[in-house]
């Protein structure tokens, strides 16, 4: 039975806060701010605990249950993250304040710039931009400006493959340029007798996500990169996936430009509300003045040997400017930097060999039961098809269904190249315990389609609200209760 709502609780004159005696005059507000109709329920102090915990316990967390997620990378966000990003130095210290007094804060950044120099293989890194998207915008502005400052401005294009995740082409709208589609070929990798048919002069660069939406890493990588700078043009990295690669490979060494990180989804700190994240982005030798700014630098006028080293805010000399108030997302750079720094380089690098081994059980798990469009090795997700013809059930119902398993359902439809998409990314945190419960999940559901499709077509049939209607749900939200 369900519990009744704070609203039904209420009763005329019960109370849950006493307010301490007025040590000012009396005043009564004006009518005119007064809302009669507001209908506030009056309730006890125990009334509202019940109520907001009843709340939280219909919340889906990382920390209730496995949450594969393809493509966002919900791992596990360690505890002690929190307890660092609550360090009264950290919380308590104000934007406006002078460097002298905030250079704990002022190192902590720049030792993440430096380390994801080093994990991504760039020459610098801005840690401003508050997620990923933000991050593509920065590095399509980068590109764009670089070759307007060489004479060529004719260039308005950027190739995105059509695995691509939404936000690249509309991180490539949203800066006045064009986007051409390239499609991907039978393995999952960019086709490139399709990429080499778009070459021109009129190129600004390619986005590159990699390894790709469908989990698979671009096998002619190098290829495609070499194709893109022969034409002049430049790659763009959507760092989202480096969780398989971080510690393995280096974006940069291959020949990327200019990348973002997604420190909300590689180096965990929890995104399942929709914020705050970090985007920063890394860029080679030949793009580092044109990073938005301010970047931490060490003050190299101080001289003497004696004292640390002195960090200070700097504008590179070519930035396209600023892109976020103040100094980035502090509180997620914290979180990241504590991930780091736990897990030390070689921690890093089994994080990433953990998700891909993680990802490619759970695959073997289940292959045989649902349809794998590219069959091969994958890296830290996989995308299978949700789709069964015989009896009409869809990725949708799928993903349904396993919410009345008490289990986060994976991304759904996305990458759109993929029919009916169910996108698995377990992450590296998950025991081969909860792997093993997942997959028989997804098998029983398979049975189930086959032999009471019913039950899929109507699920969920045990959580807080059964199946909504998605377009009313996105078009008129009833956010409110009646
Ligand atoms: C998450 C994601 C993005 C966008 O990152 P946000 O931080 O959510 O803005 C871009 N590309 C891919 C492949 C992603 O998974």
């Amino acid at each position: 039975m369900s519990e009744p709502l704070i609203y039904e609780l209420s009763s005329p004159g019960r109370q849950g806060v006493r307010p301490p005696k007025l040590d000012v005059p009396e005043s009564v507000l004006p009518k005119a701010m007064l809302r009669e109709s507001l209908r506030l329920p009056e309730v006890s102090e125990v009334d509202v605990v019940r109520h907001y915990t009843r709340l939280s316990q219909l919340n889906y967390a990382i920390d209730t249950g496995m949450y594969p997620l393809g493509s966002c990378t919900m791992k596990f966000n360690p505890k002690i993250n929190e307890i660092t990003a609550r360090l009264p130095g950290f919380t308590g210290v104000h934007p406006l304040q002078d460097e002298d007094h905030a250079q704990g804060a002022l190192y902590l950044m720049y030792q993440v710039q430096e380390y994801l120099k080093a994990i991504g293989g760039f020459a610098g890194v801005t840690l401003q931009p508050a997620a990923g998207a933000q991050g593509e915008l920065v590095g399509v502005l980068i590109m764009r400006k670089y070759h307007a400052d060489r004479g060529e401005a004719q260039r308005d294009t950027i190739l995105v493959p059509d695995s691509a995740h939404g936000t690249n082409p509309a991180s490539t709208s949203m800066s006045g340029l064009r986007v051409v589609e390239i499609p991907s070929d039978t393995r999952g990798n960019i086709d490139l007798d399709a990429l080499r048919a778009q070459l021109c002069d009129r190129i600004v660069g390619m986005m590159i996500t990699n390894p790709n939406t469908l989990g698979l890493f671009e096998e002619r990588i190098v290829e495609v990169i070499e194709q893109v700078h022969g034409c002049g043009g430049l790659v763009y990295g959507d760092g989202a996936n480096l969780n398989a690669l971080m510690g393995v490979m280096r974006p940069g060494d291959v020949g990327i430009d200019v990348m973002h990180f997604n420190l909300h989804k590689t180096f965990s700190t929890p995104h399942g509300g929709g914020g705050p994240g970090s985007g920063p982005v890394g860029v080679a030798a030949h793009l580092v003045d044109y990073l938005p700014g301010p970047i931490v630098t060490i003050d190299e006028t101080q001289t003497d040997d004696e004292l640390p080293p002195y960090y200070t805010f700097q504008m590179p000399a070519k930035t396209i400017g600023r892109v976020k108030s103040f100094w980035g997302h502090f509180g997620i750079i914290v979180r990241a930097y504590t991930y780091m720094r736990m897990l030390g380089e070689s921690g890093l690098r089994a994080a990433a060999e953990h998700a891909v081994l993680n990802a490619n059980y759970l695959l073997s798990q289940i292959k045989d039961h649902y349809f794998l469009p590219y069959d091969r090795i994958c890296k830290h997700e996989f995308v299978v098809e949700g789709h069964f013809a015989e009896c009409d059930i869809s990725a949708l119902d799928i993903a349904k269904r396993l919410i009345d398993y008490g289990v986060h359902p994976p991304t759904n439809y996305f990458p759109l190249i993929v029919h009916h998409a169910l996108m698995i990314e377990p992450t590296e945190t998950e025991s081969k315990q909860s792997l093993d419960k997942y997959a028989s999940i997804l098998r029983a559901i398979v049975e189930e389609a086959k032999t009471t499709p019913d039950l899929l077509y109507q699920a969920p049939h045990n959580a807080p609200v059964r199946r909504l209607d998605e377009v009313q749900a996105a078009r008129k939200p009833v956010v409110r209760y009646a």
